[in-house]
């Protein structure tokens, strides 16, 4: 039954059926404007998020850059949450290409309040740095695949704006946090400048992403998108992996958060230290059971169950190509790690 890969939902590889579509998609010159399957993605985002216009681009860490850029002027500062993707994972190019800096805030699971907000100075004049942007990451990555509480959510974008900051959504797996909490995707949208969904993690596609806002913001970021490299031509052949992943492959975002409840439920009682999953995300801690984080993970990769250190814990993410069989897998392994510690630690 093994390996199970559940390194990261990135992993999945195209279906058959995804491949098809893709293969007999329409396609054209996007730099052109002329690719109609990235402009019907495009129409489709924009309609499920409810937003003026979408601009597909080649990944969601471009989707932060451009995002970055199109609301910040440099020498901007940028609040985020300090274990946020576009502070830690981009190579600090936000700090490159739009010359902002940040202003990390401390979570526990990665979403900050109101008043977190308004202790960070506004600026704006000759000495500070004018705090220019706010941006959200939902679902949080490294805070264990949270949600934000939308009350909250609502109360931080609110605040940034009293406060002349425009906010921006990191939403890579905001479908995710959709499909969690039923706050539908449009409502996550309504209170920011910008967000943009990955087609690359739970929606199974081997790439792209596609930001979302206003028809100025999206003007604004199709100039940076052309800037920072990221115009296409037939990007179609991608696009067409987008419509097919949102007519088939999002309803069943349920089913990886089922699993990863499961996985969880399992691990912990087999002794593990288990954060319980909002989404598809199980994070662990193996001390309990005698291992330290990357002593339990090599042993899990040993076995054929692909899992990773994050932040100090484990991580294991569920997505399209692990099914139930492969969660029981992952747990008979975690069972045999259990037994093999507590048998050396007593002998
Ligand atoms: C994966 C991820 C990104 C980057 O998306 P890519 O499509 O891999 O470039 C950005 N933010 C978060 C929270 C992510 O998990």
């Amino acid at each position: 039954m093994v390996p199970v890969d559940l390194f990261s939902d990135t992993h999945t590889l195209p279906t058959a059926a995804m491949r098809s579509a893709m293969a007999n998609a329409l396609v054209g010159d996007e730099q052109m404007g002329e690719d109609p399957t990235t402009r019907l993605l495009q129409d489709r985002v924009a309609e499920l998020l409810d937003t003026e216009a979408a601009l597909f681009l080649p990944t969601g860490s471009m989707c932060n850059k451009v995002g970055v850029a199109a609301l910040t002027r440099p020498g901007d500062a940028v609040i985020c949450d300090s274990m946020a993707h576009v502070l830690r994972f981009e190579g600090g190019g936000s700090a490159v290409l739009s010359g902002v800096v940040f202003e990390p805030l401390a979570t526990e699971k990665g979403w900050f309040t109101p008043d977190q907000v308004e202790a960070v100075p506004i600026g704006g004049n000759v000495y500070q740095p004018r705090s220019a942007l706010v941006t959200l990451e939902n679902t949080n990555n490294f805070g264990g695949g949270t949600v934000w509480p939308i009350d909250i959510y609502e109360a931080v974008c609110a605040t940034a704006r009293e406060r002349g900051s425009a906010v921006f959504t990191d939403g890579a797996r905001l479908l995710n946090a959709s499909a969690a909490s039923g706050i539908v995707p449009s409502r996550w949208a309504a209170s920011v400048d910008g967000l943009w969904i990955d087609l690359s993690k739970g929606l199974g596609c081997p790439g792209g992403a596609v930001l979302a806002g206003s028809a100025g913001f999206i003007a604004e970021a199709n100039r940076f998108k052309y800037m920072f490299g990221g115009g296409l031509r037939q990007s179609g052949i991608l696009a067409a992996a987008g419509v097919y992943a949102l007519d088939h492959h999002l309803d069943r975002l349920t089913d990886d958060h089922v699993r990863a409840a499961r996985f969880a439920e399992g691990l912990a009682a087999l002794g593990y230290s288990v954060e319980t999953p909002e989404t598809n995300m199980a994070f662990f801690d193996p001390t309990p059971v005698g291992l330290t984080a990357s002593e339990a993970v090599a042993r899990f990769v040993a076995q054929g169950v692909r899992v990773s250190v994050v932040a100090g814990r484990i991580r294991a993410v569920t997505h399209l190509d692990v099914d139930d069989a492969g969660i029981d897998a992952a747990l008979a392994v975690a069972a045999g790690i259990a037994a093999a510690s507590a048998n050396s630690t007593s002998g």
